[in-house]
């Protein structure tokens, strides 16, 4: 029987999901989840005016304490939190962060030039190219100016949203700027999630996918979490025996778990 570490998982906590904390212990231990990161959103201003995701830390870290006794001997409980960043709002981001007991922080970039990425706007009048471009500059330059993170989340992203026939994210087409990304988070000792709520969004494929995880370990990645991104527990865990294969397809032996803030590697 395989075990399962899910380090992404969205509650009731995020302005976008509905399930509850007890919700998502249930269906965590139905699917052979031994351990949780709870990483609820925060993204500081936001540019979608109708959906804000902040984060009542008070509510949500008393919910995670509540469970992780709770639930003790049954599922390990991480309290993590998924972090959006944007050039302008970096200092505040480690503001929010400081002093407060995160176990595992994943940063993702969720909105580019003041637009949000899961709309239209953002691609309007754009080559793939120029849209893909700007995202991992936006990318590459927020990890530089922003630390305190363990993993970034779904690191080819676009591939979700626009309409653009080939969403495809190649090493061979971005291989520049995805390999400054990955020197800069090998060198500063944080790593990638693998995301597979690429099969819900119909890629067939993990984010990132084989090819983009190979060159990820060519370079000497070594840190890789791995997530569902699920938001309600019908995706808990979701395609993760797809993912394993491909983690390994791409040279790794290991994922890895932050039961302390610092990483810890389990052999798959
Ligand atoms: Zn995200
Ligand atoms: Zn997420």
């Amino acid at each position: 029987m395989k075990l399962f570490y899910d380090y992404h998982v969205h509650t009731v906590f995020s302005e976008d999901s509905s399930m509850g904390m007890e919700e998502m212990c249930l269906g965590a231990i139905e699917r052979n989840i031994v351990e949780i990161a709870v990483t609820d959103h925060l993204d500081i201003d936001y540019p979608d005016r109708d959906f804000q995701f902040d984060l009542d830390y008070a509510a949500y870290s008393t919910a995670i304490d509540h469970a992780r006794e709770k639930y003790h001997g049954r599922l390990n409980i991480i309290k993590g939190i998924e972090i959006g960043l944007q050039a302008h709002i970096l200092d505040e981001c480690a503001a929010f962060l400081e002093g407060k007991d995160f176990q595992f922080v994943i940063a993702s970039v969720h909105a580019v030039s003041g637009m949000d990425l899961s709309g239209d706007e953002y691609y309007r009048q754009k080559t793939k190219k120029a849209a893909y471009i700007e995202y991992l500059e936006a990318l590459l330059a927020c990890i530089k100016n922003f630390k305190a993170f363990n993993v970034v989340g779904h690191v080819d992203l676009l591939r979700r949203y626009g309409s653009y026939r080939d969403k495809s994210m190649k090493h061979s087409d971005f291989g520049d700027l995805l390999d400054l990304v990955f020197e800069e988070l090998i060198s500063t000792g944080r790593g990638l999630e693998i995301n597979t709520s690429g099969f819900r969004y119909k890629l067939q494929s993990t984010l990132p996918d084989l090819d983009l995880l190979k060159r990820y370990r060519e370079l000497g990645g070594e840190i890789l979490t791995i997530g569902s991104d699920a938001h309600t527990p019908h995706h808990l865990a979701y395609y993760f025996s797809a993912a394993y294969q491909v983690v390994k397809k791409a040279g790794f032996d290991y994922i890895t778990r932050f039961p302390n803030g610092e990483p810890e590697f389990v052999k798959i």
